[in-house]
């Protein structure tokens, strides 16, 4: 059933990572299983059985052919560089081909103690695995590059956070999990080999367009400035979509920031309701470095570590080296500008691009945060309000001269649009959804898990399978939370 292993990371150089079995569990037990990715790996599901998949997911049984292993990376952890972090607790089990040819990884979380576990357990919570399995699914269902939930088991084991949690493994689909922080690692070992291996790696794997004719005759340094480039490029389309959502990833260290361009290792993130740029849910986040707003200020920062980590391929003149890099990421906020204006255009209905949209987004953003309005629903319900005022809409605003005085703006935009109104309000509703992981749903499927009773985080699964549609008798999975269930604080 479990499709066959190519071994890509596996046989690389000894000192990418080191081998290691997962850990076997007391009692595993499949809690979720995603059929639809499963088949598009290549599972054949016509023979799947529900116990020989959990030995599998739990990492009890190793399938045949993988060559699991725990691979090296270093990274910035707000900022502070620490050379040795690596996979404490994830095990690569390989990587297989998809239906669509692509190379994916298959990946355990929360497998055991590795030697890179650095005196924690090796383990994984239920809480965090179910919820990122909610958000990484509801993150790919909206549009956005991300890794992708395969399985949750629950081990029958137990784990001591805050307090005694069920452990649990999830198998993460990754397009690779090459991170800045890998290639920090070997830089900051001074192995430019390595570095050099990593980065044919990510061009083959992810950017195989920089092989092709139109670089071949360049030099193999321009290759490594342009995977630079690809790599920004993508970051900034990707932190675009996460601040059109609302979603705040809360740890954006450099070994959080995938080369694929994926958003990766969902912790204490969240997305934000009332609209306030500053807002942070991280516990950990004390200084409020990775709040919305920072978001794209931290992938370019995160670039500039991954481009010093190329330097000396870039270039051999040192400063010269720098030079042409810092060209590059100077480009970013530029590009990542630009990925951000087709967003809320977009969100906004617009399909012309008009020198005035910047500011007419801007100043819906400010109507909004002066109302405390939800962000999610204030672009949901501008369907309603293409032709008149919504009260639907004007009620999510507890101020409201803002949007009052900003919608007859916009209506007036809409004109020049030549598209007629019934259409520009189907369009808003397909591309602002009207159910996100909302935080206290997602807690209040953790706490039913917690006590055995699966059928909040499956009715939130399902919810947020469709999320553009509107779900009888699911109003409330679209409202945002209630006073007394706010959250206000995530724990990873
Ligand atoms: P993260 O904050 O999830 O990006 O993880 C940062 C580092 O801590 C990585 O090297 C992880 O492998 C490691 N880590 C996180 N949780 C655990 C755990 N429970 N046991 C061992 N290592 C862990
Ligand atoms: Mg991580
Ligand atoms: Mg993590």
């Amino acid at each position: 059933m479990f499709p066959e292993f190519t071994l890509r990371y596996a046989r690389l150089p000894e000192r990418f990572y080191l081998r290691f079995d997962p850990v076997a569990v007391k009692a595993p037990r499949l809690v979720a299983f995603n059929r639809p990715l499963a088949e598009q790996l290549g599972f054949d599901l016509a023979v799947f059985d529900e116990r020989q998949a959990a030995e599998w997911f739990a990492g009890n049984t190793v399938p045949e052919g993988a060559e699991p292993l725990a691979q090296a990376y270093a990274g910035h952890q707000f900022g502070h560089f620490n050379p040795r972090l690596g996979d404490g607790r994830a095990v690569l089990l390989g990587e297989v081909t998809d239906r669509e040819g692509r190379l994916r990884d298959i990946q355990l979380k929360g497998a055991g103690c590795t030697p890179f576990s650095r005196g924690a357990d090796g383990r994984a919570p239920l809480g965090p695995v179910l919820r990122e399995y909610l958000v990484s699914e509801a993150m790919f269902i909206l549009g956005v590059p991300t890794t992708r939930a395969l399985a949750a088991v629950t081990t029958g084991e137990r784990v001591f956070r805050r307090v005694p949690e069920h452990g649990a493994v999830l198998t993460r689909v990754a397009a690779s999990h090459l991170r800045v922080g890998t290639f920090q690692y070997f830089a900051a070992r001074e192995d430019l080999d390595a570095v050099r291996t990593l980065a044919d790696l990510a061009i083959e794997r992810h950017y195989p367009h920089l092989l092709g004719p139109e670089l071949a005759d360049r030099q193999e340094s321009e290759r490594y400035l342009a995977l630079v480039e690809a790599a920004q490029a993508r970051q900034a389309a990707l932190v675009a979509k996460w601040m059109g959502l609302g979603f705040i990833h809360g740890v954006m260290n450099t070994d959080n920031c995938s080369i694929a361009g994926e958003t990766i290792d969902y912790g204490p993130c969240a997305f934000m309701e009332a609209y306030d740029p500053a807002t942070v849910f991280s516990s950990i986040d004390e200084g409020g470095r990775y709040a919305y707003r920072n978001q794209p200020w931290i992938a370019r920062w995160n670039l500039a570590r991954f481009a010093e980590t190329l330097l000396p391929l870039i270039d051999d003149d040192q400063e010269r080296g720098v030079e042409r890099a810092t060209a590059v990421i100077e480009a970013f906020e530029g590009q990542y500008e630009a990925e951000w204006l087709a967003v809320m255009r977009e969100k906004l209905g617009l399909e012309k691009e008009e020198e005035g949209d910047r500011v007419l987004v801007e100043a819906f953003l400010e109507a909004m945060q002066a109302g405390r309005a939800d962000f999610t629903l204030a672009f949901r319900r501008l369907s309603e309000a293409v032709d008149e005022d919504a009260p639907a809409l004007l009620e999510l605003f507890e101020v409201r001269e803002g949007i009052e005085e900003w919608l007859p703006r916009w209506r007036e935009r809409l004109v020049r649009e030549d598209v007629d109104r019934k259409a520009i309000a189907e369009q808003i509703r397909t591309v602002n959804p009207l159910y996100i992981p909302r935080n206290h749903k997602v807690e209040e499927a953790l706490a039913a898990a917690a006590e055995g009773d699966f059928t909040y985080f499956e009715t939130l699964r399902e919810v947020l399978a469709d999320p553009f549609t509107e779900q009888p008798g699911r109003e409330a999975y679209a409202l945002p939370a209630p006073p007394t269930e706010a959250v206000f604080r995530t724990f990873c």
